[in-house]
This record gives structure tokens, sequence and C-alpha cells, in this order.
């Protein structure tokens, strides 16, 4: 079945206790045994819950995968699988990461005695040449958070089955619907489903999906034992976000690509970062790895930190906030926002600079966007 059946009904049949049609809310912790020595499908909540199951099919199933696994939020989702590392073992991550993500690879894994580097991995001989005996993970994330760079999944998942390591792909940014990184030869697929999947901005929560029966294993050990999962009330929302997730995703890349172009041809912008547009230097790659861009895009605006500051003060419909993925748009400032936590060399360094803006654009009529930037830079 095809993308948007899979999401209304994979793992989602009529309820065997009385046949309702959605998924109930099965708010409880544990489960009575059928007898002595004889556990029913499910024994406590922690290890497995029938709200959570729906949720974590469909998930596996919308990303090509076998199984699925849902996390309080995506940094529990990033723990957990974190915790496949022990001493000794080497990570190699793309040194362009969610900051969250950077945040527990250098301060919290790197402390356990795992060793990192942190390599750009759109140079594929500096990946293959950073690769060791020891290296067990690979981590990566595209498109990158804010300057809209990507890497090739194909091309990377090739490199490290040769050499053994597992590969993760950080997937957040495109969702399952313009993008299947398990498709391309990746091991683990990672989700923040805060974002595009929930779509509503009113639920934290994370997902893992894979296709290997060792690795499903695993994590669903470290998931069980780690006790990171999502809550039932949460994965019910989650799901119900998900069913319209086909028809959300059209209207963000719709709305988005037409908002990059009007930008681009504005005097006002001096640069437009989406990887839809032709001027973007990886065009070619994104028109072969994605099905659609996503409504995530970042632009220059002339004069500096103090014109961005105006556009900012001046949007009405746009929120000044952080975050992505939900149908309302969002903008902000990755210089003094998202991005603050890093040194101020490493962010000119990036290309992150005082007049970048970042806007997430919502599902709101394309006409009263546009009019809110025009009057906004006006
Ligand atoms: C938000 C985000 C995360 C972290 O997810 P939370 O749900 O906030 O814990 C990880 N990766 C990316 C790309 C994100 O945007």
């Amino acid at each position: 079945m095809r993308f948007e059946t899979l999401s209304i009904h994979a793992g989602q049949g009529p309820d065997p206790a009385y046949g309702a049609v959605m998924p109930p809310i099965y708010q409880v912790s544990t489960f009575a045994f059928e007898g002595a020595g004889k556990p029913g499908v499910f024994d406590y909540s922690r290890s497995g819950n029938p709200t959570r199951q729906a949720l974590e099919t469909c998930l596996a199933a919308l990303e090509g995968g076998t199984d699925g696994f849902v996390f309080g939020t995506g940094m529990a989702a990033t723990a957990t699988v974190l915790s496949l590392l022990n001493a000794g073992d080497h990570l190699v991550v793309h040194n362009d990461l969610y900051g969250g993500t950077y945040r527990i690879v250098s301060e919290v894994v790197a402390a356990r005695g795992v060793q990192v580097s942190f390599i750009d991995m759109r140079d594929l001989d500096a990946l293959d040449a950073a690769l060791q005996e020891n290296t067990r993970l690979l981590w990566t994330e595209t498109p990158t958070n804010p300057l809209m760079n990507l890497l090739d999944l194909e091309a990377i998942a090739a490199i490290a089955r040769n050499r053994n390591v597992t590969t993760l792909c950080d997937n957040t940014f495109l969702s399952p619907y313009y993008q299947n990184p398990l498709a391309l030869g990746i091991d683990i697929v990672l989700h923040s489903t805060t974002k595009y999947i929930n779509g509503h901005s009113d639920v934290i929560g994370g997902a893992l999906i894979v296709k290997d029966p060792a690795l499903a294993e695993r994590i669903a050990f470290l998931q069980n034992t780690l006790g990171s999962c999502q809550a039932p009330f949460d994965c019910f929302l989650v799901l119900r976000g998900l069913k319209t997730l086909a028809v959300r995703m059209e209207a963000h890349n719709r709305n988005a690509l037409a908002l990059a172009a009007f930008l681009e041809e504005h005097p006002k912008i001096s640069r437009v970062l989406h990887p839809g547009l032709e001027s973007h230097p990886q065009h070619e790659l994104a028109r072969r790895q994605m099905r659609g861009y996503g409504g995530v895009f970042s632009f220059c605006v002339k004069g500096g930190a103090a014109a961005a500051f105006q556009m900012l003060d001046n949007v009405r419909l746009f929120t000044l906030a952080e975050s992505l993925g939900g149908v309302e748009s969002l903008i902000e400032h990755p210089w003094s926002m998202t991005h603050l936590s890093m040194p101020e060399e490493a962010r000119r360094a990036a290309g992150i600079t005082e007049d970048l803006i970042r806007i997430s654009v919502g599902i709101e009529h394309l006409d009263d966007l546009r009019e809110d930037l025009e009057q906004a830079l006006a």
C-alpha cells in the first residue's frame, strides 16, 4: 500500500476489545496475566503498550523498516541509540548537526570513553579516511540546520557498509514522506517526532526505525532497560498527527518553495538557502535523494544584524520562536537563538552569520505568508 494509506491504516485495525475504529489510549501501567506462567501479549507498559505499538508499527511501515521504537523526546531516541556504544568504540559524526546531538556526543558520550570524530561528510574521501578498526557508528543528518547542506546518503552508506560500520540518519527535517534513508542503505532512521510527524507543536517525541533483526532486538532491549519509551497519551497524539502527514508535507513544501522563490527575487535579500532552488549548490543531489524539500529554509537580509532584527520584530503572522515542523509558521535568528551555544568562531566558520534568518513555513494560506514577509521587509 501507498504512503497515505499506510499512515492511516498500518498498525491500526479496529481495537479487539470493542471494535473502536481508532486505537484507544491504553492509559495503563500493567496488564493481567491469563493464568500462572501465562502472560498476555502485553505485561507492563515500559516493555510494551498497545497504543505505542500502533504508532511504532505505523512509523516502521512509513520508513520501509520492520521495527519502530518511540521515545519520550527526540533526544531520548538519540540517547538510547548512542547506548549501543561502549568505551573504546569509535563514533564518526557529521560536523554540522542538531545542537542537542552535538551536546550529547561531545559532553556525555565522549566522557563515557567513546572516541568521537567530527567530519564534514560532504567530503567522501575525508569520511573514508576517518573510519577506523573500532568505528562502530556513523551519524548523519540531512538537510542540515540552518544552512540546508545535504549529505549523499547512498554514497555514505556504501562506504560504511564496506567497513562493517552501522549508519544512522536523522531524518527529522524531511519526514518519511520526502526521504527514506533505509532505502538508500542506511541502517537506522531517527526522528524527532516533535516536528513534522506530530506536526501540531503540542507533543515532544522521538523515534528509531530499523530493518535489521539484530539491531531491532538490541534497541528493544535498550528501550525497555533505559525506560526511555513514550507515554500512551503522547503516542495517541503523534499517531493522530501522523494520519495527515502526507497532506501537510505537500502544503509545507508548496508554501516554502513559493516563498523561497519570492525572497530570491526580493531586493532586500542577498541569499536564499533552499535545496529546491536551482541556485542551491547541491540541487542535483536534492532531486536524486529527496522527493520534496519540506518547509524549513534560510535566507540572508541585506544590512546585517540590524536589518535582520528589524524584520524579526516586524513580522505579524510568523511567530518568533525556535522549533519547526508545525502547522503554524515560525521565524528565528540562528545567530542569537538556536545556535547561540556554538562558539562565535564556529558559527562564523560554519556560515551562520548575523544576517541569517531561518523560517519554518506552516500550512496557512500562501498569500497571507507572502504579504507578512513583504510588509516586514518594507
Ligand atoms: C528537534 C530535533 C531533535 C531533538 O528532538 P527533541 O524532540 O527536541 O528532543 C533532533 N534532531 C533534529 C534534527 C531536531 O530538529
